[in-house]
């Protein structure tokens, strides 16, 4: 079977084109491994003390990755804007100190080789999932990419979007379900579990799923954790501070340490009971 005979608009990303799932390895973690890869930490690096307590923090909890925003996207241009370079020093501080590796969010070309400098993972934001010379940029480097999907993109335009990094050459991509824009109200976005079956079917790219994003409230953030682990997901994105009301962006999506402790009780307890299970074979 050749890319052309497919009917698919992606090739690189498709399944049918490569059956085996991929695994994306950051040093010795795997991404899309047998156990779901949890990543925590805040949603902006506000100063070396914060980074640095959150990171030993989640560290002792559990968490396999740190991730702060240096370069935030932010919806007006008078909120906190995160502490550019200076923010990535702490970050990758707070990685060495704890031994997790780091992610953080690349916005603009022109910051990419520097951020390469200090990252383990690039993060392309949901803002910049249809930034295609963005993508491509990354798709040069040999850095890890989670794949936010944007806020209103479908599931095939979220993945011709990692076909473009692809495309460049950069095979690990991580896809990850961040929520999407409804009608709903009543929670920050609709988190769109329904993406993890449909992702693992259509690519063989690992995806792992960020309720905090995905619902903006922080005691929802539990349950659709769980959900998405239930669900196949590869892994978790959460944010997590020590002072949520105090944080400098979206504290009220984000879990306290002890609030993220128990979630990760409750995973391990989940996990545990999902190996014990035989896969029920399904048709349709
Ligand atoms: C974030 O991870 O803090 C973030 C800005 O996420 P998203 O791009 O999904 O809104
Ligand atoms: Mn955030």
């Amino acid at each position: 079977m050749t890319a052309r005979s497919v009917q698919c608009p992606y090739k690189l990303a498709s399944r049918m084109l490569h059956p085996d799932s991929t695994v994306v390895q950051v040093g010795r973690l795997a991404i899309g491994g047998s156990t779901p890869v949890v990543i925590a930490g805040p949603c902006s690096v506000e100063n070396r003390d914060q980074i640095l307590d959150i990171a030993q923090r989640v560290q002792k909890l559990g968490a396999h990755m740190l991730r702060g925003g240096a370069f935030k996207p932010r919806s007006s241009p008078y909120s906190f804007q995160g502490l550019g370079e200076t923010g990535l020093q702490f970050l990758a501080e707070a990685g060495q100190a704890t031994g997790l590796p780091v992610v953080s969010e690349v916005m603009d070309i022109e910051n990419l080789s520097m951020i390469c400098e200090y990252v383990d993972v690039l993060q392309i934001g949901a803002r910049n999932m249809q930034n295609y010379p963005l993508l491509k940029a990354v798709g040069k480097t040999t850095k890890p990419v989670i794949l936010k999907r944007g806020l209103a993109a479908t599931i095939e335009e979220w993945l011709l979007s990692a076909e473009y990094i692809l495309n460049e050459g950069n095979p690990n991509v991580v896809l990850c379900e961040r929520g999407i824009r409804t009608f709903e109200t009543s929670t920050r976005n609709t988190l769109d579990l329904n993406a993890v079956p449909v992702v693992k079917e259509l690519s063989h790219l690992p995806i792992i799923v960020d309720p905090s994003h995905g619902t903006g409230v922080a005691r929802y953030v539990s349950a659709m954790s769980l959900a998405a682990v239930a669900a196949g997901a590869d892994g978790l994105m959460l944010e997590v501070h020590t002072s949520p009301e105090t944080a400098l962006s979206d504290g009220p999506q984000s879990l306290t340490p002890d609030e993220f402790g128990l979630l990760m009780s409750r995973m391990e307890t989940l996990v545990s009971w999902a190996n014990t299970v035989e896969e029920v074979p399904v048709h349709g």
